[in-house]
């Protein structure tokens, strides 16, 4: 990749996603290779997954004891960077806008449900027009992107654990569809003051497998290898990423997941 292609990836980052024609599709990015394959961050030469055509989003009510963070009407259970909400709520839909969406709750083991879609007509081109993300305790970014008949880097593709792991299959539904993620992640767990064993993550969408007890890297990071600092928080907030797309949402909960034989 040459020099311009690098600053208009970083520009299209910051910039918020600027369409940058299905960027990063078969470039190798000369970034720092991922640690067990013979691929870089980002890279455009990973194998693209396998396209899953799917019945679109898995609904499912919110149990008993969920935490509801969004039920279509309020962002009661949200702040946007610490300040007062500012996404936007109308006729039961969240709509991403400037500012990260913060839970005021934090969580260490946790399953979330989400339901997501990137609105119909909206001209998505790689990583540009239909992006967003949750990153779970503020950190660890499961990708959302309008990823059907829209190709980019894969492990930028919607359900990636961005920047190290493609999903296992593409199982995005059309543009303007609802897709669903059922997201159980696990905190890493440290001992003594070391890493003593990585984050990991199950995610379905719309009822499809894209990782199963996939163990991150570390925290996200953007074109750099994602690596466990020396210390690590043992709850954190669930965020919302705002890229520049009005990526629409609904029925947003979340359950802690406890331990066996725990009093009721
Ligand atoms: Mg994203």
């Amino acid at each position: 990749m040459n020099t311009m292609r690098r600053m208009a990836m970083a520009g299209c980052l910051l910039a918020g996603g600027v369409a940058m024609g299905a960027e990063g599709f078969g470039i190798k990015p000369g970034t720092p290779e991922l640690p067990g394959t013979p691929w870089q961050v980002h890279d455009g030469t990973r194998p693209q997954p396998r396209v899953v055509e799917t019945g679109g989003a898995v609904s499912v009510k919110a149990p008993g004891d969920a935490k509801v963070l969004f039920d279509g009407s309020s962002l009661d259970a949200w702040t946007t960077d610490g300040k007062p909400a500012s996404w936007l709520v109308k006729d039961g839909i969240l709509t991403a806008a400037p500012g990260t969406l913060i839970s005021k709750d934090e969580f260490g083991p946790v399953q979330v449900h989400i339901e997501w879609r990137v609105p119909a007509g909206r001209k998505v081109d790689g990583q540009g027009g239909g992006n967003s993300g949750i990153f779970l305790m503020g950190l660890y970014e499961v990708q959302i992107l309008q990823s059907n008949g829209n190709k980019t880097y894969p492990d930028g593709t919607a359900g990636a654990l961005y920047g190290q792991t493609p999903p296992l299959v593409n199982a995005t539904a059309p543009q303007g569809e609802w897709q669903s993620y059922e997201i159980l992640f696990h905190p890493p767990v440290y001992k003594d003051g070391k890493l003593a064993e990585p984050a990991w993550v199950t995610v379905i969408q719309n009822g499809v497998v894209l990782h199963h007890a996939r163990k991150f890297l570390g925290p996200t990071k953007f074109r750099q290898l994602a690596t466990y600092p020396d210390q690590h928080p043992e709850k954190g907030p669930l965020h919302l990423q705002w890229h520049g797309d009005p990526i629409e949402f609904r029925n947003i909960w979340v359950r802690p997941i406890g331990g066996y034989d725990e009093e009721g």
